[in-house]
């Protein structure tokens, strides 16, 4: 593949987040000059684990649906065969209930559950289960619809008449799903329910303000969950090492601090030790805010669009808790599954809006991920590797104590207490648990924000509201566009809802793009 003279490479990429992973593997696989700047010691973005006294933990995401994409991006590149993604079971448990999801049946047996506890919200909660299972299979179909991104299109046309025929009732609902993802689920929820503690409870298990479909949807990638084995840094390990094999570089400790424009274009960064490095094209997975209001000179950008950025609110951070626990993994009772969603209350809580409550994690919903239980490798001999997330904002608890961004005393004691909140929930499922703790660290949405440089430790990017977010809908499909020539986006914040997909759909348009540019160059 050719280059324009003059440069070194023919594309960088700002970040090894799984978008520039992806988006560089591509890129090395076709034979092109890459060069990756990681400001990490390691790859991975929220595809990161660590390991403390031989403990392994997942640092970001927990699981991954594969949602048509994960499974064949991975094979598609040619790394499949270098990681061992095992299916993630999950769980939905209150004090008095445990669901295993492993079917929309027991997703919509759990909604049932909840007559129980609120009779009169019989007919809403019916009608809930019903949409649970019309959109959850809508969202089936989309994922397993032949996409020709990820295989000849020869083939994929050969089965689509067969998907359409297997999804042909489903899709009947697809008009209702995209209406429904304009519109944040409690509003949806205040039609279908009355009793304010119930629509609680159900909101406060996706984020913020998260379109009704897609919310009521997400349990279908919730039974297509997958946790590789030795955590999610091996899925971005094997990326890292098949760019490098194919003759790409890659950089730690490296911060970008400039995208540098020639002529209006974009042709190069300029890194914190002050180098300058040139390539014709430039794709950023860094932080849409970083990548558009620090890195770019105000006049790359227009100023409604600058304000759009600054103003537009990100999505939910987390509050992550990791725990070594002295307790034989075949002594945790889950049934089997390595995911749990616990949920302390029936009346629920809205952290968001209880940001002075210090008491709020209390009642609030925790996850429980134990990938250890099914993978040694993750804990030493006798012991369980558990981690514990619970959704959170940097404005919590007058910004967690923190004085100008700095940690304080305060921040600590927070951090302790309300990390114990946590555990105390958790200890409802893992009798004992709290005793058996040989090592504990926390993490809070300072901390995602300091390792990711993720605006306010944002974990999926834009807000999942779609009456505030940026790149909703169609949108979304051109979210990876810039209004700099030759500057492309890959990662979670070109498309709301953000999350892995968006990483990975991204980062294979854009190497696509990128390579199709640079034959056009030759
Ligand atoms: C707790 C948690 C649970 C999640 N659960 C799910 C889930 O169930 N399903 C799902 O789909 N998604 C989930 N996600 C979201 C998903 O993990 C992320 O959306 C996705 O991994 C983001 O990928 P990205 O490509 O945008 O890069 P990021 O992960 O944001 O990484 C960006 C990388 O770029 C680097 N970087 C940024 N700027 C610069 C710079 N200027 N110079 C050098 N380097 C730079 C950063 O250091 C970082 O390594 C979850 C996330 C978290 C935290």
């Amino acid at each position: 593949m050719g280059t324009r003279s003059g440069y070194e490479y023919d594309a960088i990429i700002i970040g090894t987040g799984i978008g520039g992973l992806v988006a560089g593997a591509y890129l090395a696989k076709a034979g092109a000059r890459v060069m990756l700047y990681e400001h990490h010691s390691q790859p991975g973005g929220y595809f990161t684990s660590f390991t403390r006294q031989g403990f392994t933990f997942d640092g970001g995401i927990q699981a991954c649906e594969d949602c048509g994409m994960l499974f064949s991006v991975l094979r598609q590149i040619g790394v499949l065969d270098r990681v061992e993604l095992k299916k993630a079971r999950f769980g939905l448990a209150t004090p008095d209930h445990f669901a295993v999801l492993d079917s929309l049946e027991s997703v919509q047996a759990f909604y049932r559950e909840l007559i129980k506890v609120y009779p009169d919200q019989a007919a809403g909660i019916n009608r809930i289960v019903e949409d649970v299972g019309n959109f959850c299979r809508v969202m089936e179909a989309y994922c397993q619809l032949p996409n020709p991104m990820f295989g000849p299109l020869r083939q994929a046309m050969a089965t689509y008449p067969g998907w359409r025929k297997k999804y042909k009732g489903d899709l009947k609902h697809s008009k209702e799903f995209v209406e429904y993802m304009k519109i944040p689920l409690d509003v949806y929820l205040q039609k279908r329910l009355t009793n304010a503690d119930l629509i609680l409870f159900i909101k406060q298990m996706m984020y913020a303000g998260a379109p009704a479909s897609f919310t009521l949807s997400f349990y279908y990638f919730v039974m297509d969950y997958y946790h590789p084995r030795g955590g999610f840094q091996s899925i971005s390990n094997a990326l890292a090492d098949f760019i490098t094999e194919k003759g790409g570089k890659i950089q730690y400790k490296t911060l970008v601090e400039e995208i540098v424009l020639e002529n209006g274009r974009a042709a190069g960064v300029r890194l914190k030790t002050g180098e300058i490095i040139r390539a014709p094209y430039i794709i950023s997975n860094s932080d849409a805010r970083r990548t558009f209001l620090k890195m770019l000179p105000p006049e790359a950008t227009p100023e409604t669009y600058r304000w759009r950025l600054a103003e537009t609110p990100v999505s939910d951070s987390v509050i992550t808790v990791f725990l070594g626990v002295d307790i034989p993994a075949e002594e945790i009772k889950t049934r089997d599954c390595k995911h749990i969603y616990y949920l302390p209350d029936y009346k629920g809580v809205d952290v968001l809006k209880s940001l002075d409550d210090e008491d709020a994690y209390t009642r609030a919903p925790v996850e429980i991920c134990i990938p250890s239980l099914e993978d040694p490798s993750m804990a030493p001999p006798g012991k369980t590797a558990i981690v514990l997330q619970s959704l959170a904002y940097m404005n919590y608890a007058n910004n967690w104590g923190t004085e100008n961004g700095k940690r304080t005393e305060k921040y600590k004691a927070l951090k302790e207490k309300v990390s114990n909140q946590l555990i105390a929930n958790a200890e409802k499922l893992i009798p004992g648990l709290s005793g058996k703790i040989v090592f504990k660290a926390v993490g809070t949405p300072y901390t995602n924000e300091r390792y990711t440089l993720n605006s306010e430790g944002a974990t999926a990017g834009w807000t999942y509201n779609p009456t505030k977010a940026m790149n909703t809908g169609w949108e979304g499909m051109k979210g990876f566009k810039t209004t700099v020539k030759n500057l492309y986006l890959v990662g979670h914040w070109t498309m709301s809802p953000g999350g892995a997909p968006a990483g990975f759909m991204s980062g294979r348009i854009v190497s696509s793009l990128v390579k199709w540019r640079l034959r056009m160059r030759i």
